[in-house]
């Protein structure tokens, strides 16, 4: 209908109202040559804004309900998240998920490079190389670029090969109008037919990635290289399959604004470098054979007033040996961790301690977790594993006794479950849907026995 945001503002001087969209300059109409303004008489605006409504009404009246277009009241996608799941990877990825297969077997990414029209004091290509160097150089990261020499090619073309090309060489991209428009674009081909799950996205194989930049962008970097640099590393983000961290202007978080893969250039004199939301971004999608790593232990059984306690943190991908340490809080008196992970000692004060641990693994890539430690006579049962079987809900784990309660999904079993002492284990019989299992991972179990629960155990 109408376009944008317009303000009301009335003149008192002369009385008069006008609509007003604050778009700087007016413009050439490209079919009548008429000026085209951001200013309009309020009533005329209003009439015109009436006339279309009554001309638009009239024709979805006429069209029968079956055929008018159907509003979506949440994107499709969202019917595949999960909620309530702890933190979620704030980094984006482009559109359906892509990446290279070759970090998985230590092979690099070839690129090659069309400078003919390149006008940096090295022809374009130490920029390049640059921007290689950055997206290849994050710790905890298999993604190695590498420069694969110049073409004549290039240009966004299927042609198998990875590009950059530098001045629009086939003319692509509208050309920039006193130094405004499209600096560059890049583009993916994709094989949807391989994928490889990480974490909960599915990411097709990228089999070629080219990026163009415009011609006449010196206007814009000849006088500021380093923002060359910044404008090189981010757009080939996303032919190694990275999307903005941010589309909004107003985006309130600092993280997000500061990553390279801000959809708008930052032009601070950063140059060719990642933040930590564009490294956490590439530790994700190419986090080398053993996966991201992850910190496994999401609580601690409760220790024994007076007895011994002895507990592994479990840690998991990323590149061993890990190393940890305590960042915050501190364990019961008579209790410490040590740089395996192990938490043990006996402890004769009734406490709760909160603490944060970080593992760190060989490449530097960090993790922290935040536990607590409960030491009591009467400790709270403790889930250690839940199996389904098919017609039985398995619970292990400590202290652990007949007359507990079981709680799935925020409702208690209707029959009450069997206590198997050999096996710490307790047993509840049913169908999925007598148990309230939706069985997708996402069920919670917890335990309670004389008003005492458990963690809560998600599986
Ligand atoms: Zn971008």
């Amino acid at each position: 209908m109408k376009l944008g945001a317009y303000r009301v503002v009335h003149d008192a001087s002369t009385g008069i109202t006008t609509v007003d969209r604050e778009m700087g300059e007016g413009y050439l109409s490209p079919t009548s040559r008429e000026a085209i303004t951001w200013t309009a008489p309020y009533d005329d605006f209003m009439l015109n804004i009436e006339a279309i409504l009554e001309e638009a009404g009239a024709a979805s009246s006429a069209t029968p309900a079956s055929e008018l277009p159907r509003l979506r009241l949440s994107p499709p996608e969202y019917a595949g998240l999960r909620r309530g799941q702890g933190a979620a990877p704030s980094f984006g990825f482009l559109g359906a998920g892509f990446r290279w297969f070759q970090p998985d077997s230590g092979e690099p990414v070839r690129v090659r490079v069309n400078n003919r029209e390149a006008y940096t004091p090295s022809m374009g290509l130490d920029e390049v190389k640059l921007a290689f160097q950055t997206w290849s150089s994050v710790s905890g990261s298999s993604l190695r670029v590498s420069f694969d020499g110049t073409t004549n090619s290039g240009g966004l073309e299927m042609d198998g090969a990875s590009t950059i090309s530098y001045g629009d060489p086939k003319r692509q991209i509208d050309d920039l109008v006193n130094c405004q428009g499209i600096v560059a674009l890049a583009s993916v081909v994709a094989n949807p037919g391989e994928t490889r799950t990480i974490g909960r996205f599915k990411f097709s194989k990228l089999l070629e990635g080219d990026l163009i930049l415009n011609n006449g962008i010196e206007c814009l970097t000849s006088g500021n290289p380093l923002l060359l640099e910044e404008i090189l590393t981010h757009e080939f983000g996303h032919d190694l399959g990275f999307g903005h961290s941010s589309e909004r202007f107003d985006e309130p978080d600092p993280l997000l604004r500061d990553a390279t893969m801000y959809f708008i250039a930052h032009n601070d004199g950063r140059g060719s470098v990642l933040r930590l939301d564009d490294s956490d971004a590439v530790r994700f999608l190419y986090s080398g054979p053993n996966g991201p790593l992850t910190f496994d232990t999401a609580a601690l059984p409760d220790a024994v007033l007076g007895q011994p306690y002895d507990r592994q943190l479990e840690f998991g991908g990323g590149t061993s040996p890990y190393t940890v340490t305590l960042v915050s809080g501190g364990f019961p008196p008579g209790i410490t961790l040590s740089s395996s992970g192990r938490i043990s000692g006996t402890s004769n004060v009734a406490t709760t301690a909160s603490v944060t641990v970080r593992v760190v693994d060989s490449d530097l890539v960090a993790k922290d977790r935040s536990l607590s430690l409960r030491v009591s006579a009467s400790p709270s049962p403790f889930i250690e594993k839940v199996k389904y079987t098919g017609s039985k809900l398995q619970i292990t784990g400590l202290f652990l006794e007949s007359g507990a309660m079981v709680i799935v999904n925020g409702t208690e079993t209707r029959m009450a479950p069997k206590y198997r002492p050999s096996k710490a284990r307790l047993v509840v019989s049913g169908t999925a849907a007598n148990l309230k299992l939706r069985r997708d991972g996402t069920d919670v179990v917890v335990v309670a026995i004389a008003g005492q629960s458990s963690n809560a155990f998600t599986f």
